[in-house]
């Protein structure tokens, strides 16, 4: 054999080889599980974790626990004008539901923030997470600067895909809240970039679809509504995977009636009452099946 073909045979050898690995990779792979999505959650790591709340109510921990979120705090306003701003709205509200259900009894509470203070998205369902809770409910309250007619409440469940452009367009706004001048926090984009939610979690997903329709039952008639059927959108909030999660507009602020109705005692009391007998029903249904 002439010395340059053995040369290129030589040559070629190692390239063969790679060839052949690369096919048999392909050839031999395990076929993948058919899901687009993969459950992967990177925590923030301890020196960053806020401190746990206080849950409240029976010392029982067999006892459901749900853990209210109150929307936005801090420097982070939420929507509306003062004195009607989204995070004292979301605050007074939070804080009726909580002491509606103490009242009543039979359910542990803790409050994500019970003060004026931001925490960042997922520190919020972070919180519930570590303290095991049954449930999550966010409150907040929308608002349209171009429609001050818009009113009404919407109750949300996590979906990669809105159900509309507004609900997209709601959670984009939502969103927003861990960014200042456009500029990604410290720490938030890994941690929100790495929960990717799988959504073949069917059964939180239909747990959080069954209580989302038990507070638009228990609100029909005696709020106004906005959607009458549930809506969903990508809300960072809610990106639990293990966990039944809700996000509750209550209204709107930037419509004056919802906004005054929102900040009354009479308005607060109404939700708490309405939103607590959900609660109560959910955790009914869940503990008889
Ligand atoms: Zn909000």
């Amino acid at each position: 054999m002439p010395r340059p073909i053995q040369l290129a045979l030589l040559l070629a050898a190692p390239l063969a080889l790679i060839g052949a690995m690369v096919a048999a990779d392909r050839l031999l792979a395990v076929p993948s599980r058919g899901y687009d999505y993969v459950e992967r959650i990177v925590l923030p790591p301890a020196a960053h974790e806020v401190g746990l709340p206080e849950i409240k109510g029976p010392l029982d921990a067999s006892r459901p626990l749900v853990v209210i979120d109150a929307g936005h705090g801090g420097y982070d306003p939420g929507a509306g004008t003062e004195p009607l701003i989204e995070k004292n709205l979301t605050l007074g509200l939070a804080k009726a539901l909580r002491d509606e259900l103490l009242e009543r009894g039979g359910i542990r509470v803790a409050l994500t923030r019970d003060d004026d203070r931001f925490l960042l998205l997922p520190e919020r369902s972070g919180i519930a997470r570590r303290l095991n809770a049954d449930l999550f409910i966010s409150i907040h309250a929308d608002s349209v600067e171009s429609n001050d007619q818009a009113r009404g409440a919407s109750v949300y469940t996590l979906s990669e895909r809105g159900t509309s452009e507004t609900a997209a367009r709601l959670a984009a706004q939502e969103n927003r809240a861990d960014t200042i001048n456009g500029v990604q926090l410290a720490g938030t984009s890994d941690a929100v970039s790495a929960i990717l939610v799988d959504l073949s979690q069917r059964e939180t997903q239909a747990k959080s679809q069954q209580f989302a329709r038990l507070i638009l039952r228990e609100i029909s008639g005696q709020m106004k509504l906005h959607d009458r059927e549930v809506q969903s959108a990508a809300f960072v909030v809610l990106k639990t995977p293990d966990m039944p999660s809700v996000l509750f507009e209550s209204g709107y602020v930037s419509n004056p009636d919802d906004a005054a109705m929102l900040a009354s005692a009479e308005g607060r009391a109404t939700f708490a009452k309405l939103t607590a007998q959900a609660i109560r029903a959910y955790f009914a249904r869940q503990s008889n099946q």
